[in-house]
């Protein structure tokens, strides 16, 4: 077990899918886990299950394209626990229609999503990482940032800037003793991968060479490592886990 006792975990799409089996996985290594969604009933509905595994977790659900709501939300936050340890920026949208289809305001929206809010989440954060000396910041990428994908262009250009921020952020806040990463999953089985047919998924599964579709288990557990003392020399990493099908 990871001794993340006592730390303090901001996770923003904590409501389902890679978010809220980080936030589970975060819980049962002691940490004080806080999740963000987009709306009230989900935020709820994931508070629910995670209490009913008897954690003790709290929700918000500001507007991640708003830095006015974050600020006072992570304001809220460090009042309460006087500490913001580690932040795990997951809220992420995707696109997969061609570029002829797709509307500068589906590209825009994945922008402020997947782009924006892990500006504005960083930009809040920072100052309170700054006087403590210490913090974590942890990105989600994609595959997708290494080598694109045949169409929905918004979601790797998304990805890529993900990157771009981690190794950039990763400089410039290493003298405040803050590390930056990221970890790029490869298919993992979520809502929107498990309702697809056996017919789509056995084709997917041979392209990776360890031969599986991973699961949101694994993403949390290199988010885990990655926030622990164990990478304490590790920063503007992005961290490829994929089962090699980036290959
Ligand atoms: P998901 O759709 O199951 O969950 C997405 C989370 O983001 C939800 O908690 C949702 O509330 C939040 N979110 C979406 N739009 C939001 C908004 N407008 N405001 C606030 N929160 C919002 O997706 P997932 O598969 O768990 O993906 C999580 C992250 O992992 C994303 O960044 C995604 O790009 C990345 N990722 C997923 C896969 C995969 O195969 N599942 C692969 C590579 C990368």
């Amino acid at each position: 077990m990871i001794d993340l006792n006592n730390k303090v975990v901001i996770i923003t799409g904590g409501t389902r899918g890679i978010g809220l089996e980080t936030a589970k996985v975060f819980c049962a290594n002691g940490a004080k886990v806080i999740i963000f969604g987009s709306k009230e009933e989900t935020v709820n509905k994931a508070l629910t299950e995670l209490t009913k595994d008897g954690y003790k977790v709290e929700g918000y659900y500001p507007d991640l394209v708003n830095l006015e709501e974050i600020e006072n939300t992570l304001k809220k936050i460090y009042n309460n626990y006087g500490q913001i340890d580690i932040l795990i920026n997951n809220a992420g949208i995707s696109a997969n229609k061609k570029i002829e289809e797709t509307t500068t305001l589906e590209f825009d929206n994945i922008m402020n999503i997947n782009v924006k809010a892990i500006f504005n989440m960083v930009k809040a954060v920072v100052p309170y990482m700054k006087k403590q000396n210490k913090g974590v910041i942890l990105n989600t990428s994609s595959m997708v940032s290494i080598y694109g994908q045949p169409s929905g262009v918004g979601y790797p250009a998304s990805k890529f800037a993900v990157n771009g921020m981690t190794k950039s952020l990763a400089r410039e806040l290493a003298p405040f003793n803050i590390r930056v990463n990221a970890v790029a999953p490869g298919i993992i089985k979520t809502d929107m991968v498990a309702s697809l047919s056996k017919e789509m998924i056995d084709p997917l599964i041979k392209t990776i060479p360890l031969g599986r579709i991973g699961e949101p288990e694994d993403i949390a557990n290199a988010f885990l490592f990655l926030a622990s003392d164990m990478a304490s020399y590790i920063t503007g990493v992005i961290l490829q886990v994929d089962g090699a099908a980036h290959n």
